[in-house]
């Protein structure tokens, strides 16, 4: 449900878990690291808030971009444009202190395979989307390839959302140019993943994604040992919001998605009615959802218009 997005973001303070018997070389190593997550959890949102109140270029880039997308969504409704398919080069960046953490080739392609399935409509479930959504399910036309995998390792229990893990004078690995870089690594606060949205500061552009939820071999742990986490985080990276707008039936600025409450979690079951204006049918099983790496499957077309425009707007 699309309705005019206005920019009042307040400061978000982020927050890191700490234990009271941090001695001085524990908080060295970063955070204590928490349970493996059990429902998702995605700071993206906290960082863009944080963007559009502190960065004046970031808002100014934001703001031009929503203008270059309504009209990208016009000239394709008029027929002037047609929606392209297109190739994004990406570059992992793996940090680890364990050798679990240094995850394998064959985990990574594995990420880089879902990927491409999910954003050309390749994935398996694809042709299990409900009914009520056949008519809006998508095919972004969007591959990605490997270009190259960078490692480092560092002494650090876990990576706090600071972006610490994408500067090497912090111990992290500075990204590649003209790529879709993704961290990989253990973050910390039962966190699976983080994006920076477009228009930020190119230093710290890309997506971090936390290594057991990485691809769907090696270390990837159930439920989220699909890699969907990655989806959802490439999907901010262009310019998705979560589907529940990130406020009661808020907006997500895509005009084929239903209003939900708020985020779903694990596997809800078909139908799930919303209570928001027009009680619809919540599209539970989309990637800007929360819900589990197997309950999650497809984009809408309006999704993937948006998408499309903003990767183009990024260069690709
Ligand atoms: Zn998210």
């Amino acid at each position: 449900m699309r309705k005019l997005y206005l920019l009042a973001a307040g400061l978000m303070v982020l927050t890191a878990c700490n234990k009271t018997d941090f001695t001085a070389t524990q908080e060295d190593l970063g955070e204590e690291v928490t349970a493996m997550a059990q429902q998702r959890a995605c700071d993206a949102d906290v960082i863009y808030q944080n963007q559009l109140a502190t960065d004046p270029d970031f808002r100014q880039n934001q703001a031009n971009l929503e203008k270059f997308i309504d009209q990208y969504e016009e000239d394709v409704r008029r027929g002037v444009r047609q929606l392209t398919t297109i190739n994004i080069p990406v570059v992992v960046n793996v940090l680890y202190r364990t050798d679990a953490e240094d995850i394998s080739e064959p985990q990574i392609q594995s990420q880089i395979d879902i990927l491409t399935e999910d954003f050309t409509a390749a994935n398996i479930e694809y042709s299990s989307v409900p009914a009520d959504f056949a008519g809006v399910k998508a095919n972004v036309g969007i591959t990605f390839s490997l270009q190259g995998i960078k490692r480092r390792y560092a002494n650090k229990r876990s990576w706090r959302t600071n972006d610490d893990m994408k500067k090497s004078s912090k111990g992290g690995i500075d990204p590649t140019s003209g790529v879709l870089n993704i961290w990989v690594c253990t973050l910390g606060n039962s966190l699976l993943g983080y994006a920076q949205f477009p228009g930020g500061n190119p230093a710290t552009d890309g997506v971090v994604i936390l290594n057991t939820a990485t691809g769907n071999t090696g270390t990837a742990a159930y439920p989220f040992n699909l890699g969907r986490t990655a989806t959802h985080e490439v999907g901010h990276w262009l310019n998705l919001r979560h589907i529940w707008g990130d406020a009661t039936c808020g907006s997500d600025e895509v005009g084929d998605t239903p209003l939900h409450n708020t985020a779903n979690y694990g596997c809800p079951a078909s139908g799930h009615k919303s209570t928001c204006s027009g009680n619809p049918i919540e599209m539970t099983m989309n990637y800007m959802d929360y819900t589990d790496d197997r309950c999650m499957f497809m984009f809408s077309a309006g999704q993937s218009t948006r998408m499309i425009a903003s990767a183009g707007a990024r260069g690709f």
